[in-house]
C-alpha cells in the first residue's frame, strides 16, 4: 500500500493510471469504522486500482471547533486499509490543499444552495467546503469511479451536481447505508456519544422506521409523515433537532406530497455529537438508487 502526502507525487502517480487500468476512489475524513470500509471494498473489487483520501476538510466547517475535535487516527486507519488491501492512501495536509493566496470556490446553486439548514452538515458552508474539495480531490486523483455512502445525502447531492454541471468525467457510486446492530448510522463521531447518549440515538433510525411504514401503509401527505417523525423524536429528551425532511432524493427539495423517490431525512444532535440519517422510498419493486 503506497502512502502519499504530497500534491505532485499525487498527481504524479494519477497520470500512470491509465496503463493500470480502472482507478476507484473513497474520499473520506478518517477515523474509519464499517461504512467507510464497505465502500473501499466496493472500490477494491469493482476497480484495478482503489484509492482512499483521509482529510478533515477545514472549509466544510462552520465551527473551528467541530474541526479541532474532529477524531483522528492515522495508524489505527492505515491498518484497516491495509486489510482492505487498499493501492493508495491520499493524506494531503491542509496547508498544502488550501495554500496562501488561495480564492477559487466551488459553488452549486439552484436549490441545494436554495434550501440550506443555517448550519452543520448541508449549509451554505457546507455545500460550499464539500463541491471545492471534491473537485479539488477529483483533480489530484482522477478516478474513473467515485464512491459515497447514502447517509450523506447532501454530499450525495452535491457531487452528483457538480459532475453534470462540470462535465466531469467520473462515475458515481453510492452504498447503502451500513448501521449498528439497533440501527444507529455507523459515523466517526458516535464515538463522541455518552453511554447515556448512545442508548437513544437508534429513535432518528425507527423515526425514519415510522416515517416509511406510514408511506408503506398508502398516507401521501408528507406533514403527516413529518409529525409522526418528529412526534416520536421528541420522546427523547436528549435528542435536540435541527430538522425532518421530507424530500426528492435528487434535488433535496421538499415534498407535499410522497412520490417514488422521496427522501425522508433527519439531522439532530445528542450531546456533542450532530448525526444525520435518512431512508429512501422507492415506490416500487425496480427503483434503482
Ligand atoms: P466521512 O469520512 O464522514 O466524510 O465519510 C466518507 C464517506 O463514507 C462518505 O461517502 C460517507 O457517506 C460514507 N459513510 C460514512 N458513514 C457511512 C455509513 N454508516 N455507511 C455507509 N457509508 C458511510
Amino acid at each position: 500500500m503506497r502512502i502519499i502526502h504530497s500534491l505532485d507525487e499525487m498527481t504524479e502517480t494519477a497520470r500512470g493510471w491509465l496503463a493500470g487500468g480502472s482507478v476507484g476512489f473513497v474520499p473520506t475524513m478518517g477515523y474509519l469504522h464499517e461504512g467507510h470500509i464497505t465502500l473501499v471494498q466496493a472500490a477494491h473489487q469493482e476497480c484495478e486500482i482503489s484509492v482512499v483520501s483521509i482529510f478533515v476538510n477545514p472549509m466544510q466547517f462552520e465551527e473551528s471547533d467541530v474541526l479541532t475535535h474532529y477524531p483522528r487516527d492515522f495508524s489505527r486507519d492505515l491498518q484497516l486499509l491495509r486489510s482492505a488491501n487498499v493501492d493508495v492512501v491520499f493524506i494531503p495536509s491542509a496547508e498544502e490543499i488550501y495554500p496562501a493566496g488561495f480564492s477559487t470556490y466551488v459553488i452549486p446553486s439552484g436549490s441545494l444552495w436554495a434550501i440550506q439548514p443555517t448550519r452543520g452538515i448541508g449549509s451554505r458552508v457546507y455545500t460550499r467546503g464539500v463541491a471545492t474539495i471534491i473537485t479539488k480531490l477529483f483533480q489530484l486523483v482522477r478516478p474513473d469511479v467515485a464512491y459515497c455512502g447514502q447517509k450523506n445525502a447532501h454530499q450525495v447531492a452535491i457531487i452528483r451536481q457538480l459532475i453534470h454541471d462540470l462535465n466531469i468525467d467520473v462515475g458515481l457510486r453510492i452504498l447503502p447505508t451500513v448501521r449498528e446492530s439497533d440501527g444507529l448510522a455507523m459515523g466517526s463521531r458516535n464515538y463522541f456519544l455518552t453511554p447515556a447518549e448512545r442508548q437513544v440515538a437508534s429513535v432518528v433510525y425507527r423515526a425514519l422506521l415510522t416515517g416509511k411504514a406510514l408511506i408503506d401503509g398508502n398516507v401521501r401527505n408528507s406533514a403527516e409523515v413529518e409529525k409522526a417523525m418528529k412526534e416520536l423524536l421528541a420522546t427523547e429528551p436528549l435528542v435536540i433537532l435541527d430538522y425532518v425532511k421530507v424530500c426528492h432524493l435528487d434535488t433535496l427539495s421538499a415534498l407535499d406530497t410522497i412520490i417514488p423517490g422521496t427522501m425522508l431525512m433527519i439531522a439532530a444532535s445528542i450531546g456533542k455529537v450532530h448525526l444525520v440519517d435518512n431512508i429512501i422510498w422507492h415506490g416500487g419493486a425496480n427503483w434503482q438508487l
